[in-house]
Parts: C-alpha cells; structure tokens; sequence
C-alpha cells in the first residue's frame, strides 16, 4: 500500500486517505494560447516507468494539496511537498539521484 507523508499536518496517510490529482507541476495555458499548446495542457500527460512527480489531495485528514515525489514501479516515496511549490526541492531531487543516478524529469536532472 502506498503511504505518503502529509507536509502540512505530518501525518503519514495511507492510500485510502488520499485522493490522487494526476501529473504534478503542468504549465497551464488558458486563452491566447495555440490549439497545440491547450491541448497538450488538457490531455498530454507522462506515464513514465520510475520516478514520477504527482499531486495528492489528503482528503480524509487535512484536505490539503500536496505533491509527492515517487517511482512508479516500485512505490518508493523520495518525497512530499507543498502544492505550491513550483518545481521539485533540490533535497528531493538529491534523494532521487542518489537512489537513481542517471534519472532525469524534462529539463531537470
Ligand atoms: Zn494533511
């Protein structure tokens, strides 16, 4: 099962506490932006086998957004931060690469 720290109330949830959010950190595009670009915002997403940045919602605890840092293979947690937060900590991204050299996240490394 799946466990991820909550970084606002500390607790550490289980899977049937959370509510999962999809693909974290996507740059948004609304109007003005090509049909290409709004397209890819609603319907491109990665699915990647291994470390994936996702959104979870505490739902059953505080209600709050957070963003969890794992790999999708084999459930390892690396991480949960605050939702608002724009781009992985580096101390995540460190624990990352010391369990998985050579891994890379679009232009994050
Ligand atoms: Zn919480």
């Amino acid at each position: 099962m799946l466990i991820l720290n909550c970084p606002y109330c500390g607790v550490d949830a289980e899977e049937t506490e959370l509510h999962a959010g999809g693909e974290a950190h996507l740059k948004r595009f609304g109007p003005g932006s090509s049909d290409a670009e709004f397209e890819a915002y609603l319907f491109a997403r990665e699915n990647p086998k291994g470390v994936h940045f996702e959104r979870w919602r505490h739902a059953n605890g505080c209600g709050k957004w957070f963003h969890a840092a794992r790999c999708t293979m084999t459930l390892e947690v690396f991480g949960t931060y605050p939702a608002q937060v724009s781009e992985p900590p580096q101390d995540i991204r460190d624990k990352i690469t010391a369990k998985r050299p050579g891994w890379s996240w679009r232009d994050i490394k």
